[in-house]
């Protein structure tokens, strides 16, 4: 039997929860407009563990971070995640005051089966992102059970993702569980041609993906700002375009390693320039990939995000992380559309880094035509790279018991 997408670690569809009060680390870290959740996709990813707990008969307190506040900034209250997610389950959810102390224990205690807690912003205290014990042991006060379903944060070692895993029964959430058996069957055994497209800012970012994938992949499609640390090593003119200084050496070693490798690592063949990183900066079409003075590279070029459509046309597993240019300015968003509506179109496996490239899909209205979009920016680049994530680690194995 195949080991493609087995996830070692135990479900909080095993758990035994009726009537025990559970802490639900989610990620819950949506956009806030005018003191209301914008996007509530990241509430909407949460929904199933917390019904699924709430079908059960368990005790619910969730808990979130939101933003990066400086203390107890009001501005950054989870009342509007409590108001958007109370909408969205047709129950009140009520909202703790503040993230551990007497006061939540008593709200915590308070709760009857099927009913739900949110705990003030976690990076309210500073003891969050500290890993701190004694945040942990005041969370682990709060609950007999944990489940962690904050995939977007596994990376991180925090009180709420880390610690507390070490100090109560701790099982994986639903939505974490399937990003990593999405995530990881890419990795093992994925039907082949397996083509990865990467772009965005950074080569830095990307660079141990980057390795993990020369190992992997067939091929590899390079766009983004992140090609011009490339061309520098190759020798060619940027002209003003961002280049990352830290991110050539790199380049020029991911270069040689594709070299001896069976998996061809592939860089845009034309391009298209801007005068500044603005709207009306352009759009000049370039034949080549030399960029003169006074313009930056801005989007892959017409023939480069042709043959790069075809290329996942030919897929049978596609993975994608990062804009092939500034797509967030209408005219330079052609090549990072032309691989979106690629891997759209396609019925092989499709499988989406988050963040920005996450972001394109759904502005173009095309997120819900692959496989899965991950909500994990850079925690699904650490996994893709081989990293363990904190957060999954501590969660305890399959199978093991729960001592009572
Ligand atoms: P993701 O979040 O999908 O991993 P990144 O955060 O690495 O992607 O990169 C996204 C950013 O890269 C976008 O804001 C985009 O404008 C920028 N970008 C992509 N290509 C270029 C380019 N050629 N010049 C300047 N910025 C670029
Ligand atoms: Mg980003």
């Amino acid at each position: 039997m195949s080991e493609k997408g087995r996830f070692g670690k135990a479900s909080v569809r095993d758990a035994d929860v009726a009537g025990r009060t559970v802490l639900v680390r989610a990620d819950l870290n949506v956009p806030l407009a005018d003191g209301a959740v914008g996007d509530d996709t990241r509430i909407r990813a949460a929904l199933p563990t917390i019904e699924l707990l709430r079908e059960r008969g368990a005790r619910i307190v969730l808990c979130s971070h939101l933003g990066r506040p400086k203390g107890r900034d009001p501005e950054l209250s989870m009342a509007p995640v409590a108001a958007r997610l109370g909408e969205l389950l047709g129950t009140d959810v009520a909202l703790a005051p503040g993230v551990v102390g007497a006061g939540v224990e008593a709200a915590a205690r308070a709760l009857e089966p099927g009913d739900v807690l949110l705990l003030e912003n976690t990076r309210w205290e500073p003891g969050e992102k500290a890993n701190d014990d004694a945040l942990a042991d005041g969370l682990a006060a709060l609950a007999d059970l944990y489940v962690n379903d904050a995939f977007g944060a596994a990376h991180r070692a925090h009180a709420s993702t880390e610690g507390v895993a070490h100090r109560l029964p701790a099982y994986a959430g639903l939505l974490l569980e399937q990003e990593v058996r999405e995530l990881t069957s890419v990795l093992d055994d994925p039907d082949r041609p397996l083509v990865v497209v990467l772009g965005g800012a950074k080569v830095t970012d990307k660079i141990g993906v980057i390795e993990r994938f020369l190992e992997i992949a067939d091929r590899i499609l390079i766009g983004g700002a992140m090609c011009f640390s490339f061309f520098r090593a190759q020798g060619h003119a940027t002209g003003d375009s961002l280049v990352e200084e830290d991110g050539i050496e790199p380049a020029r070693r991911a270069l040689e390693l594709a070299a001896g490798s069976d998996c061809d690592l592939e860089l845009p063949t034309d391009l298209v320039l801007g005068a500044s990183f603005s709207a009306d900066a352009g759009p000049v079409a370039a034949d080549g990939v030399e960029v003169p003075d006074g313009m930056m590279g801005l989007d892959i070029g017409a023939a480069t995000a042709s043959a790069y459509a075809d290329a996942i046309a030919a897929a049978r597993t596609v993975f994608w992380n990062g804009p092939m240019g500034a797509f967030e300015l209408p005219p330079f968003a052609a090549g990072t559309r032309a691989v979106a509506e690629a891997v759209a179109a396609t019925d092989a496996t499709t499988i989406v880094g988050g963040g920005d490239s996450g972001a394109a899909l759904v502005e173009f209205g095309l997120a819900g035509e692959v496989s899965w979009l991950s909500t994990g920016g850079g925690a699904s680049l650490e996994l893709i790279e081989g990293k363990a994530l904190p957060g999954v680690e501590a969660l305890r194995d399959a199978g093991v018991e729960e001592e009572s």
